[in-house]
């Protein structure tokens, strides 16, 4: 049995714990790997190291911080074929969708490559005579980030490429159902010349989390997973005073106005709610659509649910794989018999799916209509491949079920009227919007993150929000006065 470890220092090290996890491959249900769960001696080791290191790495420039970054620009190119199997093989999606996930991470190492321009700082010039102000942001010591199985290269890469590339050192703690891309990733950049101890990658569960937050040198905690443990986590890291930003769940819905173009909305939401078999924190799970064209929208997307190719990931042409384990298909499941208790009609059940009783944790795209807003398949996070259609007599019913809905991570609006739509975009309470754009993911230049309870904290991740994040400001304030003064001062010199 493969055993995944922890790399820490720039090593493989098991650590002292005998606790471990299963990692399966859940295309085939078989058992991958095992990978062990630390524990509180292990993580307070890691700090130690990655404490030494942020010494030394802060102090370097930033353009040459920046070189490392671009050595691991080149790294992950070179290896993406097999950084693209690693995630089929544990998390299950797609190969042509794993391999698009790792591009959007590596366009955040693209973003870090640019640290020495984004560290450029604000200069004034004589502010009083003689006297100059400039701000400056250094780095915090550091930091830590758990991240969910959903995305096992792309939301770490949100995170380590800037907090690293701003001169932090880091620990990163990936979901113990899919660890080897983190691992992966630890070690190019190691072999891109980033100094041991800067990146480190400890495996494990709630036990290693809560050593974490409560680990006095842990300067910032960065969380994406789902809602009560964004808000715990929050909670706690808040309550020991470190910086924190913790992104949870989502129900994002898609808005389809009667002049939208239905064949065009209809394949935007199929790849939208079944992509990644539904197990996106942006994937489209709820459909708010007018009367007048609901009837044809929930036969157009019946048919092309109907037809969706399900399969293991790495055959090609299969354009949904499996859920990540079977306990979670099970809830899925539980969820599909919850939305027919509740009286919504089911225009395709993924239980009959032929794949759904085969090995693997597979499961066929479900598709309702006549959700109501009571119905739990409508207000919780199923995290699954099942849509839930929603009839509404216009569009002044639509965005307000978008807005009263407890999550507010993603939203989308089809329609070709662009009046509408600006007013969509204006007033709606979600943070990340899209006119016609099925997932509207912020480009890693951008910042990534949703309101309500989609994210508690105030910073968003990637991007300038996430250079924020990673640093904290110092304004100094200089004068070289050409003469010794004779005698003291008693007003502010930027008054003279
Ligand atoms: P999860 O909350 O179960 O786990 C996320 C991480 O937290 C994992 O590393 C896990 O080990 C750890 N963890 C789990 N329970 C914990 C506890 N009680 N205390 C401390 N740590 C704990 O989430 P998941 O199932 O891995 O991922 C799916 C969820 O993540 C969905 O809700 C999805 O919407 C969300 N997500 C959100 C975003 C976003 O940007 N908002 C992005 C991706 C995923």
């Amino acid at each position: 049995m493969n055993l995944i470890q922890h790399y820490v220092g720039g090593n493989l090290i098991s650590g002292s714990s005998d606790k471990k996890g299963k990692v399966f491959n859940p295309a085939t249900g078989e058992q991958k790997s095992e990978v062990i769960l630390a524990n509180k001696t292990d993580l307070n080791k890691a700090v130690d190291i990655a404490k030494k290191a942020f010494e030394t790495w802060s102090m370097k420039p930033a353009l040459q911080r920046a070189r490392v970054m671009f050595k691991f620009k080149e790294l992950i190119e070179k290896n993406s074929e097999e950084i693209t199997e690693l995630i089929v093989s544990e998390h299950g999606k797609v190969y042509e969708d794993a391999k698009g996930s790792l591009t959007r991470g590596l366009e955040v190492v693209e973003f870090a490559c640019g640290i020495p321009q984004l560290f450029t700082a604000d200069f004034t010039e004589n502010v009083g005579t003689t006297v100059d102000s400039w701000s400056l942001r250094q780095p915090l010591g550091v930091c830590a980030a758990i991240t969910p199985f959903n995305f096992p290269a792309l939301v770490p890469m949100w995170l380590f490429p800037i907090a690293i590339a701003c001169g932090n050192t880091f620990i990163l703690k990936p979901s113990e159902k899919d660890p080897s891309c983190a691992m992966k990733l630890a070690e190019l950049l190691q072999e891109a010349g980033l100094p041991k101890g800067v990146l480190n990658v400890v495996n494990g569960d709630k036990e290693v989390v809560d050593a974490i937050l409560d680990h006095p040198s842990i300067k910032t905690f960065s969380f994406v997973g789902s809602t009560p443990v964004a808000q715990y986590v929050h909670e706690k890291a808040s309550a020991n005073g470190k910086r924190v930003q913790a992104l949870g769940g989502a129900k994002n819905h898609a808005i389809v106005l009667e002049d939208a173009s239905l064949e065009q909305t209809t394949n935007a939401i199929i790849g939208a709610a079944y992509g990644s078999a539904g197990e996106r924190c942006m994937a489209i799970s709820v459909v708010v659509v007018v009367e007048g064209v609901a009837d044809e929208l929930c036969k157009l997307l019946s048919e092309k649910a109907s037809a969706l190719k399900i399969g293991p990931g790495n055959e090609a042409e299969n354009e949904m794989g499996p859920l990540i384990t079977n306990d979670h298909k099970n809830k899925v499941i539980d969820y599909i018999q919850q939305g027919i208790d509740s009286g919504a009609k089911i225009l395709l059940d993924g239980r009959e799916h032929e794949m759904t009783n085969k090995p693997g944790f597979f499961l066929g795209p479900t598709l309702f209509d006549g959700v109501s807003p009571e119905m739990s398949i409508y207000k919780e996070e199923i995290f699954g491949p099942v849509l839930s259609v929603v009839r509404v007599e216009n569009y002044e019913k639509a965005i307000s079920l978008v807005d009263n809905h407890e999550f507010g991570n993603g939203t989308s609006i089809y329609t070709s009227d662009g009046e509408g739509a600006r007013h969509f975009t204006t007033n709606t309470k979600i943070g990340m919007v899209g006119v016609n754009v099925p997932i509207p993911v912020p480009m890693a230049f951008h910042s990534f993150g949703g309101w309500k309870r989609s994210l508690f904290g105030d910073q968003h991740m990637h991007g300038p929000e996430g250079v924020r994040f990673y640093t904290k400001l110092k304004t100094v304030t200089s004068r070289w006065p050409s003469g010794v003064r004779s005698n003291p001062e008693f007003v502010m010199p930027t008054m003279k």
